[in-house]
């Protein structure tokens, strides 16, 4: 470690930060960044270089630069390094405790031991033991059979313990539960463990954490869970699988695979129960979008034709429309046949003809569906 000079406003700091702003840079102390951060409005700490970071990481000089992106994991691994090494020190604090609790209830064994005849098994197994390597038939029989009696005899707990036992047995149960319960290091691992998670999801599929994203600010609420309802691979790819996965429910998030183009991939996003034969939808604060997965492309809702923002009944799946026939996207039972038009209910990009079907969204003018799968949002 280098050895950095005191800050002229806090003797007892080391200038080891530098405040980047448009038109100069500035050395400061953490007692000044403290500062900063309490008194600026708009503080932006991606303007704030440690420099003795910088120095012993370099890697980290490129979040400074217009290629960040080509850097992000770097700056991915770097972080998972950090995050896996709190979540190892969670872990093993929690396995410290469980070895603790698992003492106490050790502690507890005489009562146990009673309860369950322990003494009966042991001269049990003793006999077992007892017996020569070529043991007889007649004593095999014999043996399993004291076996037999003794695993009969304590079925019923109530009738073999004293109720004093079984309170005891009760109690510490109750006490343990509730241990186990308020022990927040469990709760600690999840949350870490689901953050990693979501890093993880950004650089290996970064649209999908785009879709992701979207939901969220759309909907103001923070997911909670990503639950997979339907996978034609498993479920089959039939309307009847399809309807059997979606009625009732609602927040769906939907991936089609088409074989248009080797592997076009669309889908759409919509918080409405789904209904068979009926529309769903509203003509405000909707959420819903369609997207192309090919195009890296997202597809709001144009708010005031949020009415048919979706439909299901067993000759078509339909998002969007007025109901003529001018659905944005239209998928049949056979899955091939079908089409799209965007720009009627969901906003088209610039340039694309809305006034007919196109083959923008699917690559082609039929959607030759292959896959399908479809997710519910679980919001916290
Ligand atoms: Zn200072």
């Amino acid at each position: 470690m280098q050895n950095l000079p005191f800050c002229p406003i806090h003797s007892y700091q080391i200038l080891n930060l530098l405040e980047l702003s448009d038109s100069d840079a500035r050395l400061i102390c953490c007692s000044c960044l403290l500062n900063l951060i309490k008194t600026k409005n708009n503080f932006d700490s991606s303007k704030i270089v440690d420099l003795v970071q910088v120095y012993e990481h370099p890697e980290n000089t490129f979040q400074f630069t217009d290629v960040k992106e080509k850097t992000s994991l770097v700056q991915f691994l770097h972080e998972q390094i950090e995050q896996l090494s709190v979540i190892k020190q969670q872990i093993e604090e929690l396995l410290n405790q469980l070895l603790e609790w698992k003492q106490e209830i050790q502690q507890q064994k005489t009562s146990f031991l009673n309860i369950i005849k322990q003494d009966e098994f042991k001269q049990n197994f003793q006999t077992l033991a007892n017996q020569e390597k070529n043991i007889k038939n007649e004593m095999i029989q014999q043996i399993q059979n004291k076996f037999y009696n003794y695993f009969e005899s304590i079925k019923a707990m109530n009738q073999v313990a004293t109720q004093k036992d079984l309170e005891n047995l009760e109690k510490l149960n109750q006490n343990m539960t509730q241990k186990v319960g308020n022990c927040k290091k469990f709760k600690k691992i999840f949350k870490s463990i689901n953050k990693l998670e979501q890093n993880y999801e950004k650089i290996i599929n970064p649209f999908w954490c785009e879709l992701i994203n979207t939901i969220e600010r759309n909907v103001k609420r923070q997911i909670n869970q990503k639950k997979i309802i339907y996978k034609s691979q498993e479920n089959g790819l039939t309307f009847e699988a399809i309807r059997k996965a979606i009625i009732g429910k609602q927040n769906l998030l939907w991936f089609f695979k088409s074989s248009n183009n080797q592997g076009t991939e669309f889908g759409a996003f919509t918080p409405y129960i789904w209904i068979e034969g009926d529309h769903s939808g509203t003509t405000e604060a909707n959420p819903s979008f369609l997207f192309s997965k090919t195009l890296n492309q997202i597809y709001p809702i144009i708010q005031k034709m949020g009415k048919c923002t979706q439909y299901f009944n067993p000759q078509h799946i339909l998002f969007g429309g007025t109901g003529n026939s001018d659905q944005d996207l239209r998928i049949n039972p056979d899955f091939k046949s079908g089409y799209s038009r965007l720009g009627i209910t969901y906003s088209a990009p610039v340039g694309v003809d809305t006034s007919k079907y196109s083959s923008y969204l699917l690559g082609a003018l039929e959607p030759n569906v292959i896959e399908c799968e479809i997710y519910q949002i679980l919001f916290e």
